[in-house]
């Protein structure tokens, strides 16, 4: 008999972007992001972040300053974004994304574009901002599936 206590696909791709989440040097928010096939294949793998070749040590990483050029929001790259871009294999379409918190609507909009079919959400501690709000409406016309992670209660232990 097949061993009964594997992952299902749901925990082993969020269990990715929980991981990848881990890799975020903002100190107030951690994302991950992991995209797959339709044949569950991972295509792509992201986390929020300075965009590449603007030192993480020289950027802003704080919410609220008088200037807005001196916080983290006119330069972190979304994960979701990221992992979009990142994307070796060039075609989206059909695909399934991951994410640790439901998509913003810039995010939503490169989700859109790229393809995906399908999100897979696990936090939305912004539901009632107007960004995610713009998610649902541009989601919802455009019959991108959504859903809510479903938590199963395991716990993964692993040294490194
Ligand atoms: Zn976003």
């Amino acid at each position: 008999m097949k061993r009964q206590d594997y992952i299902s696909w749901d925990e082993y791709f969020m269990g990715i972007a929980m991981l990848s989440a881990m890799r975020s040097k903002d100190n107030n928010s951690q994302v991950g992001a992991c995209i797959v096939s339709p044949e569950n294949k991972i295509l792509s793998l992201g986390y929020n972040g300075m965009p590449i070749g603007c030192a993480d040590d020289d950027m802003p990483w704080e919410r609220e300053g008088e200037n807005p050029l001196d916080t983290k929001y006119m330069y972190v790259c979304h994960a979701e974004l990221n992992a979009i871009l990142n994307n070796a294999h060039g075609n989206l379409k059909g695909a399934r994304l991951y994410v640790t918190l439901f998509p913003c609507n810039e995010c939503t909009k490169a989700v859109i574009q790229s393809g995906i079919s399908e999100i897979v959400y696990l936090a939305d501690k912004y539901h009632d901002t107007p960004a995610c709000e713009a998610s649902r409406r541009m989601l919802k016309m455009t019959h991108v599936k959504v859903r809510a992670y479903e938590p199963t209660g395991r716990e993964i232990h692993f040294t490194l």
